[in-house]
Parts: structure tokens; C-alpha cells; sequence
């Protein structure tokens, strides 16, 4: 059999399902939903979703209509009742065929509120919907006119049975930001005059940071993925994805050899250079070319040169004599390279990192290496 030349994403079960229970043990609201849009950030909600659902996650939240058709048929047919939220509104699929696969759209604008309610009239029927309300990012959901008119014209919400108002805060990362507490501040006054529902405001970093900003219902994504988007709430998540790629060969250069294109590399000595098969056509970012870093056999080693569209090369005259051979697996960042960190050097989030690279890698799941180490309240013993 072949070897695989590309990248390889190891997804961690265990520790997935580690930081759901540690989420949930920590929420002090209602329910904690399970975001998992954009494939669930590059893993896979194939297996995300079956093991969040026997974890006892009963609300997922997507992107698209099309990704909620994925979280239905990646529910196990026995699993219990899970509601599928999707956050970019109606966005194509009407409310009839949401209500049908039982989708829970979160509306954005009146005018999908007006479709929704002719919907509920023309079948019947209530139907369950969410509705985004736009607090100050300005991106998705009701305005404050758009508000006022709901408060004027209460009619406007008949046959719709709203189950949360949501709203996104636009310093995510940080939830005591003035930004976002004059956020709060505009849901907190908005949601008490409009008739009741959960209110959906906190995202991972508010659910990591103390109850007063939990709220009802928490949206929470990055957490479950091992990314802290809040690192100074100091809150020891699970490593769930490790990246690696492998070494196409080991070359030994002498002293002022040009490594990689435009030779913006030159070796200050006799050095070994490994090249890795994994670029920026691979999702990674260029930046990380500048300061970046692989671990091999557990040494770190720098990446030099610019990096290619699949390949970058790495000086590994430091490790260990012959330690490095083709074949070999280079972590790009995972359970050796903490991707918070890795995100840090190349200037992005750590989901910026993540979701383009994890999406195009080929993926393997695992559940070995945090065997049996799940308490109850989701620490790492
Ligand atoms: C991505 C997203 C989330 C999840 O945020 P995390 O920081 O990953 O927990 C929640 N709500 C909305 C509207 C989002 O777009």
C-alpha cells in the first residue's frame, strides 16, 4: 500500500468529548449547543456530531440549511430528540422544508419574519424559529428599528414559536470588552420587552468566563475544538486536532546554501534541511514561514524559506544524528504544537489556522490517547 503524501488530521474523540463535558460542567444557564458549521471547523461533523450527540449535546448549530441536512443524517437514527439551528436565516430553503427536516432557522431580517408567518397561516401551524437580533456587529439579524416596529406591531410574530433570541457579540474573544457589555446591555433591554424566549449570547469565551455573562442557551464552538478563544481565562482545554504532514527527503547542505524559492533563506551553516509536503494549498497560513515551527520525533525545528504551494522545508540540523527520514510525520500544530501559540506566530485566530487546513486534510479519529480520563466535570485527570 501507498503511503499518504498529504496532510493528516488526527481528531481526538476522547478530548472532544473531554472539553464538551467541561463546557457543560461550567455553563450555569439552560443548554449548551454545539456549533458546528464549516464542517465543524474542519473535523468533520461526521463524527463530531455522534459523539457530542452521545455526550448529551441536544442543539447544534450550523451555517447553512445544507449543513443542517448533515447534522440530521449524521445523528444516530436511536439518538434523542436534537434541535439544528441555522444562523444564516432562511438563506434559500423555505420555512415549510425547514419545518420538514426539522431545522430551526434563526431568522435575520423582518422580511424573513413576514415569510415565516404567512407560512405558519397558509399550513396551519406554528413553526419554531430563532431570531438574530443585531446588538453592534452589524452583520446579521434586526436593526433597533427593525425592533421597535416587532414592539409596535405584535401581530407581526403570529404562528411563530420563538424558541431563543440570539445575538453575536463583536469582540468575541473578549467578553468584557465595553463594546460588548453595551451589547448586552441593548439585547438585555430589547429581549425583555419582546415576548419570552432563551436568550443566546454567550459563545465559548462567555461560557469560560464567569455566570452573569453565560445567559440561557450558549453557542459554543472553538471550546469543543481545544481552542481557547479567551487564553487568559486560563482554562486547560483538550488538544482535539494534530496536524501533520510528512518528510518528502533530508538533505545535508553546506554553510550559505539557498533553501526555497527566491532564496530568502540561506543556511549560516552546515545544515540538514527536510522538506515537508504541506503548503499553503493546503491551508496554511504563509506567515507561518516567517518564525514557524514543525515538531519531529518531539524536537522543534524552524521552518525556513518561503513556504510553496505544498511544500516547505525545515532545519533539522539540531535534532538528533539521523533522526529524521522520509517518511516521517511533521506536526504542524497539535499535541506537541499548541495551535494557540502556532495562530499567534502567523498573526490569526486560531480557528484561522484551523478550519482551512483541517478542512483539506485527510482525517483520522482516535480515541487512544486520553483513555478513560473524562471526570464527570470533563477535567483531564
Ligand atoms: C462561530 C459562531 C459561534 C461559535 O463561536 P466560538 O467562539 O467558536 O465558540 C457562535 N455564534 C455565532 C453566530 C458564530 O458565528
Amino acid at each position: 500500500m501507498t503511503r499518504s503524501v498529504g496532510l493528516l488530521l488526527t481528531v481526538d474523540l476522547d478530548a472532544l468529548r473531554c472539553n464538551w463535558q467541561r463546557v457543560q460542567a461550567r455553563f450555569t444557564g439552560q443548554c449548551v449547543g454545539a456549533v458546528v458549521k464549516h464542517d465543524a471547523y474542519g473535523l468533520g461533523l461526521t463524527h463530531v456530531v455522534p459523539v457530542l450527540a452521545a455526550a448529551g449535546c441536544r442543539y447544534f448549530w450550523v451555517d447553512t440549511p445544507q449543513r443542517g441536512l448533515a447534522v440530521r443524517a449524521a445523528l444516530p437514527a436511536h439518538a434523542p430528540h436534537a434541535d439544528v439551528l441555522v444562523l444564516y436565516g432562511l438563506a434559500g430553503m423555505s420555512m415549510a422544508d425547514h419545518a420538514a427536516h426539522g431545522l430551526v432557522p434563526v431568522l435575520t431580517s423582518l422580511e424573513e419574519v413576514a415569510s415565516v408567518r404567512e407560512s405558519a397561516r397558509l399550513h396551519h401551524t406554528p413553526h419554531r424559529v430563532a431570531i438574530h437580533l443585531d446588538t453592534g456587529l452589524t452583520r446579521l439579524g434586526l436593526q433597533e428599528p427593525d425592533v421597535v416596529a416587532l414592539l409596535n406591531h405584535p401581530d407581526w410574530l403570529e404562528g411563530l414559536h420563538i424558541t431563543d433570541w440570539v445575538t453575536q457579540l463583536s469582540r468575541f474573544d473578549a467578553p468584557h470588552d465595553p463594546a460588548c457589555l453595551r451589547q448586552r446591555a441593548r439585547f438585555a433591554q430589547w429581549t425583555a420587552r419582546l415576548p419570552a424566549a432563551r436568550r443566546c449570547v454567550a459563545t465559548s469565551a462567555g461560557v469560560l468566563a464567569e455566570p452573569p455573562l453565560h445567559g440561557d442557551h450558549a453557542r459554543v464552538g472553538a471550546a469543543l475544538y481545544g481552542i481557547d478563544t479567551a487564553p487568559d481565562h486560563g482554562q486547560q482545554l483538550a488538544v482535539v486536532a494534530t496536524l501533520t504532514a510528512p518528510v518528502l527527503q533530508v538533505v545535508a547542505v553546506p554553510a550559505d546554501t539557498a533553501v526555497g524559492y527566491g532564496g530568502l533563506f540561506r543556511t549560516p551553516r552546515p545544515s540538514l534541511i527536510a522538506t515537508v509536503a504541506a503548503g499553503y494549498g493546503d491551508g496554511l497560513p504563509m506567515p507561518l514561514a516567517q518564525g514557524g515551527q514543525v515538531v519531529l520525533h518531539g524536537h522543534a525545528a524552524p521552518i525556513v524559506g518561503a513556504m510553496a504551494m505544498g511544500l516547505l522545508s525545515v532545519d533539522v540540523t539540531d535534532l538528533p544524528a539521523g533522526a529524521v527520514r522520509p517518511g516521517d510525520a511533521a506536526e504542524l500544530y497539535g499535541t506537541h504544537l499548541n495551535l494557540n501559540s502556532v495562530a499567534r506566530r502567523a498573526g490569526l485566530s486560531a480557528a484561522a489556522v484551523l478550519v482551512p487546513s483541517a478542512s483539506r486534510a485527510e482525517r483520522r479519529c482516535t480515541t487512544a490517547s486520553v483513555p478513560g480520563v473524562c471526570t464527570a466535570s470533563g477535567v483531564l485527570a
